[in-house]
């Protein structure tokens, strides 16, 4: 197994360029910099429009990997529940109008669960499940990705890549569900090997940033991978291992410093540190 991932698996988050592109300088600028490859967050999309979006994409060759960020279903009350399941059946529409493969989904936090942890992962599987068979007609998978234990108040009740594994196995439609690897969120984690090795086929999605060790931020300061804690090409490995090939998708929440930095110098860092830390 080489250890120089091939160009042609480079990939940049849209988010990792927040505050300095919209959808359109994002696209223009990734080709400059050699990356093929990015997935598309939501909002940008719909500051321009799906069909504009699609056009952009196209017209600079950049392919969408996914679009960022469905789920955030768990809710308590039917009728924001079923709101949610909606959501989530025009993201997986907006996903298939721009060619991406799949929607990534995090399951949100407690909202109305009050102290109810357990119902409200109840609400997960139960809505991803529901679905399951959406994605099956759109043909874009559903992409479960735990997040970090900290936020599991607000934004996932999922937060280990085993629950993750335990959801899958649960509802047993691998045929469209599958699970997306983020090194910030499990990074910590003594099993994460052992998870890596029993999800095997449906890790499909590897995200990759850096833990700072004076962190700041738990949410908006992840680091430059190499800047950090993160030993992210053990854990490529340990993912290509299963098999898995796709691309290395860089996703950057940094309000204090790479957001603030032009596109093309944090897009010349991270091809740098695709050599270097990756
Ligand atoms: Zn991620």
């Amino acid at each position: 197994m080489s250890v120089d991932i091939h160009p042609d698996r480079y990939c940049v988050h849209q988010v990792t360029l927040m505050e300095q592109c919209d959808f359109r300088a994002a696209v223009e600028a990734l080709p400059r910099a050699g990356i093929g490859k990015t997935a598309v967050w939501r909002d940008k999309l719909d500051a321009v429009g799906v069909e504009t979006g699609r056009k952009l994409l196209a017209d600079h060759g950049v392919e969408a990997v996914a679009l960022c960020v469905g789920g955030l279903f768990c809710h308590r009350a039917e009728r924001e529940f079923r709101a949610a399941l909606d959501a989530n059946r025009r993201w997986l529409e907006q996903a298939a109008a721009i060619g991406a493969p799949s929607l990534i989904v995090i399951t949100g936090g407690l909202a109305d669960f009050e102290r109810d942890l357990a119902g409200a992962r109840a609400r997960a599987l139960e809505a991803l499940g529901e679905l399951a068979d959406d994605a099956a007609a759109t043909g874009v998978r559903l992409v479960l990705e735990p997040l970090h234990p900290m936020l599991c108040g607000n934004r996932s009740v999922i937060g280990t890549l085993g629950e993750a594994n335990d959801c899958l196995d649960a509802l047993d439609r691998d045929d469209v569900l599958a699970l997306a690897l983020d090194s910030y969120a499990t990074w910590w984690d003594v099993e994460l090997d052992a998870q890596i090795a029993r999800a095997g086929a449906r890790l499909r999605h590897f995200h990759v940033s850096d833990w700072l060790a004076d962190t700041r931020d738990l949410r908006l300061d992840r680091g430059m991978p190499g800047d950090g804690l993160i030993d992210n090409r053990a854990i490529r490995r340990s993912l290509e291992a299963t098999g898995f090939d796709g691309p290395v998708e860089v996703e950057i929440f940094s309000a204090r410093d790479w957001w603030r930095r032009p596109a093309d110098e944090v897009l010349a860092t991270i091809v740098e540190r695709y050599r270097t830390a990756l």
